[in-house]
C-alpha cells in the first residue's frame, strides 16, 4: 500500500456523514448537515472566522450559567464572539488595558467611550478644538441633544484647559495626543493629571499615536479609543474601532456596547487581527518614510511650510521627543503648497502617480488628502481658521513604499504646478 492509500481511511473519516442527519429529509439536511462537528484535537494556528451569531451547549444548565454570567462563554454574538474576542484580547494586551471592546468603526468607538464613561444629562464635556472632524461634529451636535454641554478648548494651552476644569467642572475630557492635520503634540500625561485633579475622566483617541508611539493607560488615561481602520489594521480593507478600559469601568462599557449594538463583525475582526500582526513593521517603515519626506519637503522650492513633529522646526518637537517612543514621530505629515489654493492642491493630488488621493490614513499605500474638504469639512470657515488649517494645506500619510519613489512622485507633481 502506498502511504496515500493508508491515509485514505482517516481522510474519509473526516468527511463522514452524521447518521442522525442522514435519516432526515432534504430540507432538514440542508440546514443541519455538516454543522455541529465534534471538535478535533488539532488547533488552528490562527484564529478562524466564527460567524455564528449564537452558540449551543450540550446541557441547558451550561447555557444558563453563561447567560447568568456565572461562567464565561459565548451565547449571542452581540455580547461576545470568538474571533472578535481574539482581537479584543490582542488590543488590551498591546495597550496595557484590562479589556477592549471592538466596535464597528472608530466613530462607534468614540461614541461608545463617551456614552459608556457614565456622563449624564447636564454634565459638561471638554473637547479639543482640533480633534478628528467627525468627533468634533458628534460632540457639538449629538451631545447637546442628549443634554450634555460641549466645551471646546485648545489643548496646547494647559492653563486654558485647567481654567475650564476649575470653573466649569466638565465630567469628561476628550482629545488626541497628536492632532490632525497639523500634528500638534499635546502633553497628554499633563492633561490626564489635570482632568483627574478636577474629578473628570479622560478619553484619549490614540489613532495617530498608536501603541508603538504612546501608551496612554500607563500615564493614567481612563479610556483609550482607536480607529483600527487606520494603522492597526493598515491595509485599507476594513472599518473597525475599539475602546480600551480598566476593570472597574468594564461592566458599564460592556453593557453600553451591547445596548448600542456597536460591536465589530467577525469578518472585520479577522482582518483587523491579521493586520495587527505586521503593524510594528509597517509603522516603523511608515514613520521612517514620513521623517524623510518631511525633510525633503521642507527644502523643496514648491513648499512653503511642513508640519511634522520629527522636524526640529516643529513647535512640538521637544515634547514629542519626551513623550513618544524614540524616533517614532508618527506617519502623517502636512505641508502648505507655495502660493497654494484649493485649485493647486487638487492639481497636485491629480498629478501624483503613486501617492493616492484618498480620505484615509495609515494604509500600506501612501495617501494624500485636502483637510479643508474632507477630514475637517464639518468645520466652518471660522473654525478652520481658528485651528490653523489653511487653503494651501495638504495632508500626507506615508505608506511602506520605497521612499525614493515617494520623493520622485512628490517632486514631479510639485514642479508641474
Ligand atoms: C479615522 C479616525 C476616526 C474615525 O474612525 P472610523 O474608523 O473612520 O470611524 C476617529 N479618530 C481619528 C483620529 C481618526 O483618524
Amino acid at each position: 500500500m502506498t502511504s496515500e492509500q493508508q491515509k485514505l481511511p482517516a481522510a474519509m473519516q473526516l468527511r463522514r456523514r452524521d447518521a442522525r442527519i442522514l435519516a432526515r429529509r432534504l430540507e432538514t439536511q440542508c440546514v443541519h448537515a455538516g454543522e455541529h462537528q465534534d471538535p478535533i484535537p488539532a488547533r488552528p494556528s490562527t484564529t478562524p472566522i466564527h460567524l455564528a451569531t449564537t452558540f449551543t451547549y450540550p446541557h441547558t444548565r451550561e447555557l444558563d450559567d453563561v447567560l447568568a454570567s456565572r461562567t464565561p462563554g459565548y451565547v449571542y454574538a452581540r455580547y461576545a464572539s470568538p474571533t472578535t474576542n481574539a482581537l479584543e484580547q490582542a488590543l488590551a494586551t498591546l495597550e496595557n488595558a484590562d479589556a477592549a471592546l471592538a466596535c464597528s468603526s472608530g466613530m462607534a468607538a468614540v461614541h461608545l467611550a463617551i456614552v459608556g464613561s457614565q456622563v449624564r444629562a447636564g454634565d459638561a464635556v471638554l473637547c479639543a478644538a482640533d480633534i478628528y472632524g467627525t468627533t468634533y461634529a458628534l460632540v457639538n451636535s449629538l451631545l447637546p441633544r442628549l443634554g450634555l454641554q460641549p466645551i471646546i478648548a485648545d489643548f496646547t494651552h494647559l492653563d486654558e484647559v485647567e481654567d475650564i476644569l476649575r470653573t466649569r467642572r466638565p465630567r469628561l475630557v476628550i482629545f488626541e495626543a497628536l492632532t490632525n492635520p497639523l500634528l500638534k503634540v499635546i502633553d497628554a500625561p499633563a492633561v490626564v493629571e489635570l482632568a483627574h485633579r478636577y474629578a473628570a475622566r479622560a478619553i484619549i483617541d490614540s489613532t495617530f499615536t498608536t501603541p508603538m508611539t504612546l501608551l496612554p493607560m500607563n500615564f493614567g488615561a481612563d479610556f483609550v479609543v482607536h480607529s483600527l481602520t487606520k494603522f492597526l489594521a493598515g491595509h485599507g480593507d476594513v472599518l473597525a474601532g475599539a475602546v480600551l478600559c480598566r476593570a472597574p469601568d468594564f461592566e458599564q462599557m460592556y453593557i453600553t456596547s451591547y445596548q448600542l449594538g456597536c460591536n465589530l463583525d467577525p469578518h472585520a475582526a479577522y482582518l483587523a487581527l491579521r493586520g495587527l500582526k505586521t503593524f510594528p513593521l509597517r509603522f516603523e517603515r511608515q514613520c521612517a518614510n514620513a521623517m524623510e519626506l518631511a525633510r525633503f519637503l521642507e527644502s523643496h522650492p514648491g513648499v512653503s511650510r511642513v508640519y511634522y513633529p520629527g522636524l526640529p522646526s516643529h513647535p512640538g518637537h521637544a515634547l514629542a521627543g519626551r513623550l513618544f517612543r524614540s524616533g517614532l514621530f508618527g506617519a502623517v505629515l502636512s505641508f502648505e503648497i507655495k502660493d497654494g489654493s484649493a485649485q493647486k492642491a487638487f492639481a497636485l493630488m491629480e498629478r501624483l502617480r503613486i501617492i493616492q488621493p484618498a480620505t484615509t490614513l495609515g494604509d500600506v499605500q501612501s495617501t494624500i488628502l485636502y483637510p479643508a474638504h474632507s477630514s475637517h469639512a464639518a468645520l466652518t470657515e471660522e473654525e478652520l481658521a481658528k485651528v490653523g488649517i489653511s487653503r494651501a494645506l495638504v495632508r500626507l500619510s506615508a505608506g511602506i513604499e520605497h521612499v525614493e519613489d515617494l520623493k520622485e512622485d512628490l517632486d514631479q507633481a510639485l514642479r508641474s504646478l
